[in-house]
C-alpha cells in the first residue's frame, strides 16, 4: 500500500473510455495493457484533500485501492460536469452501506450553474428508482447529499478553500451546460487551477484570469499527440492546443516559468505513451510541463 501525502493527489488521469478502454483493442490500450505502470489511466479525479475532491466519477473504487486512502472524512465534491467519466451519483450513494464514526456528515456537491438542472434530475432519478413517489424519502437523500449550483466567476468558501469557477469551453449532459473550471486558493495561499475538461479558453476566461497569478495549473491534454485537430479547439485539448493556452496565460501574466503545470485527462486516440508525450512536451512547451500519472500527487 502507498503512503503518499493525503493532499494534491491525482486519482484519475485517464478521459472517458479510460486506458486500455475496455472495448478497445488499438495498439496504443495494447501497450498499456501489456506495459502498465504509467500509460494505465482511470477515469480523471482529483484529491485536494481527504475532505475535498474534485470530480467523483466509475473508477473511485480502483483509485483508493491503489492509493490506500479513503473517502470516509469527504464531505464537498467540486463537479466540473456531467459526463459519465466526472460524475457518477451511484458511487457517491454507496456511503448509505459504510460503518462511519465521524456522525455521518452530509456530502455536500457543487455543479455549475448551467449543469444544476440535470444534475438535480439524475439525482432524483439515482435515489428514487422504483419509488419514485416517496417524497420524504427523497428529502432525505438531499439532506445527506446536497447539490449546490455555484454561478461562474463568484468566488465561494467550500471546505476551508476559495474556489471560483470559471468556463472551459466543453459541454456535458444538461441543456447548454458549460464545465466549470475551478480556480482555487489552497490553505497556504497557492493558486491553483484545474482546467479538466475545457478546451481552448473563451475570452472572458483568459481575461479573469489576467488578474490571477497561477502556482499550479493543471489541465486536461485530452487527446495527446494527435496533430490533425487544428489551432484554437474548443471543447478538449491536445498537446498543440494546451501549448497554444500555455502561450496566451505567458503573455497575459496569468503563468511564469515558476508555474508548476500538469497534463491530465489523456486518451488513447493518439500515437504518443506517457514518457513520448512527455519528451514532446519538453521539446514544444513554453514552460516546463510535467505529465501526470494516476496517484502522482503534487508537492
Ligand atoms: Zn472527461
Ligand atoms: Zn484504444
Ligand atoms: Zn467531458
Amino acid at each position: 500500500m502507498n503512503t503518499i501525502n493525503n493532499s494534491l493527489i491525482f486519482l484519475g488521469t485517464g478521459a472517458a473510455e479510460a486506458i486500455p478502454a475496455f472495448f478497445c483493442r488499438c495498439g496504443y490500450c495494447e501497450h498499456a495493457r501489456k506495459h502498465g505502470g504509467k500509460d494505465v489511466r482511470s477515469r480523471s479525479a482529483f484529491r485536494l484533500n481527504e475532505n475535498v475532491h474534485i470530480d467523483l466519477g466509475p473508477d473511485l473504487f480502483h483509485q483508493l485501492v491503489k492509493t490506500g486512502l479513503d473517502v470516509h472524512d469527504l464531505t464537498d465534491v467540486l463537479i466540473t460536469h456531467t459526463h459519465s467519466d466526472h460524475l457518477n451519483f451511484f458511487e457517491m450513494l454507496l456511503k448509505d452501506c459504510a460503518v462511519v464514526t465521524n456522525g455521518n456528515k452530509p456530502v455536500r456537491i457543487y455543479v455549475s450553474e448551467t449543469a444544476y438542472s440535470w444534475a438535480t434530475g439524475m439525482f432524483r432519478q439515482c435515489v428514487l428508482g422504483d419509488y419514485a413517489n416517496d417524497e420524504q424519502g427523497y428529502k432525505q437523500w438531499q439532506q445527506r447529499f446536497p447539490i449546490t449550483a455555484l454561478p461562474y466567476y463568484e468566488p465561494a468558501s467550500i471546505g476551508g478553500y476559495t474556489v471560483t469557477p470559471l468556463k472551459g469551453t466543453h459541454g456535458g449532459y444538461g441543456e447548454g451546460e458549460i464545465a466549470a473550471n475551478y480556480l482555487i486558493t489552497l490553505p497556504d495561499r497557492r493558486i491553483f487551477y484545474y482546467a479538466s475538461d475545457t478546451g481552448y479558453f473563451f475570452e472572458e476566461t483568459f481575461t479573469y484570469l489576467e488578474k490571477v497569478k497561477l502556482d499550479i495549473l493543471v489541465m486536461e491534454c485530452t487527446f495527446g499527440g494527435d496533430e490533425s485537430r487544428g489551432d484554437y479547439v474548443k471543447g478538449h485539448l491536445d498537446l498543440k492546443n494546451f501549448n497554444l493556452v500555455l502561450d496566451r496565460l505567458l503573455a497575459n501574466g496569468t503563468i511564469d516559468q515558476g508555474t508548476k503545470v500538469y497534463a491530465t485527462h489523456i486518451n488513447h486516440k493518439h500515437p504518443l505513451h506517457h514518457d513520448q508525450l512527455q519528451d514532446a512536451f519538453d521539446r514544444t512547451s513554453p514552460v516546463s510541463v510535467i505529465v501526470a500519472f494516476d496517484g502522482m500527487a503534487i508537492e
